[in-house]
């Protein structure tokens, strides 16, 4: 093939890769996705390049998909609709809990000023970090710890996303949100099962809705699950 057609064919998977998120965008639409900031930050996410190869043609499904190491990146429309409940504007400081493949920490970046991202897997930390890096994101700072015990250095969080199940929401992640409006959304339940809630802090105390049910893979930790029996997201 000579340089000029591999130039074509790039160019042509480049826009086809443009159409499939045009189309998810418009599938998250018809779901219920009303923030356009939200829309726009998954429109420009190339959501092919945090997976494996392999299944590099199912990036525009709306699915979870592996990711190795038994963990997955969570599916479109549960991507959009735990970022739109943080209500983002671009100044916020975000703690998320799970970086995983790296997606939903590009999504954030785009949404806010700086992303704090903590994996407990040193290696999905490590591809992630690849990922973001290739792509430009400058805002997101990934650590590998427990994040089921936030990351108190740099609290408090204007808003604190949890990407794996919790038992309940911690006690250390409510102390680190933001007084005036932190709002942190997370899975809340069983292993099996649990409800995605949205807890606001004010400085009376905290409000909590449930915004539907859901089936994530645990956070593991002193705050989380104790062990690394399957679970799906
Ligand atoms: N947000 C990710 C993405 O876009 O690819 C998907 C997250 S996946 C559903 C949940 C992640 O949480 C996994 O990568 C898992 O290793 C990680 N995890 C589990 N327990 C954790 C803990 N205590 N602290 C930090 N990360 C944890």
């Amino acid at each position: 093939m000579s340089g000029e057609d591999a130039q074509h064919e790039q160019q042509g998977s480049a826009e086809h890769r443009c159409q499939e998120r045009m189309v998810l965008v418009a599938h998250l639409r018809r779901c219920g996705i009303e923030s356009e900031r939200v829309l726009a930050a998954i429109a420009r996410i190339p959501r092919e390049r945090f997976i494996p190869t392999a299944l590099s043609s199912q990036a525009y499904y709306d699915e979870p998909l592996p990711i190795g190491l038994g963990q997955t990146v969570s599916q479109p429309t549960i991507v959009a609709q735990m970022t739109e409940a943080l209500e983002l504007t671009g100044t916020e400081t975000v703690l998320e809990i799970g970086t995983g493949s790296g997606y939903q920490t590009a999504v954030l970046a785009c949404l806010c000023a700086k992303v704090i991202s903590i994996e407990r897997h040193e290696a999905l930390s490590r591809e992630a970090a690849a990922r973001l890096e290739d792509l430009g994101v400058r805002n997101a700072f990934l650590h590998v710890a427990d994040g089921t015990l936030g990351w108190p250095a740099e609290a408090p969080y204007d808003a604190i996303l949890a990407t794996g199940s919790l038992p309940d929401v911690p006690e250390a992640l409510l102390s680190q949100l933001a007084i005036n409006g932190g709002i942190l959304v997370g899975p809340v339940g069983s292993r099996a099962l649990q409800h995605l809630v949205a807890v606001r802090r004010s400085g009376v105390g905290y409000t909590r809705r449930t915004l539907g049910g859901c089936r994530f893979v645990p956070l593991i930790g002193k705050a989380g699950w104790d062990d690394e029996e399957s679970g799906a997201s």
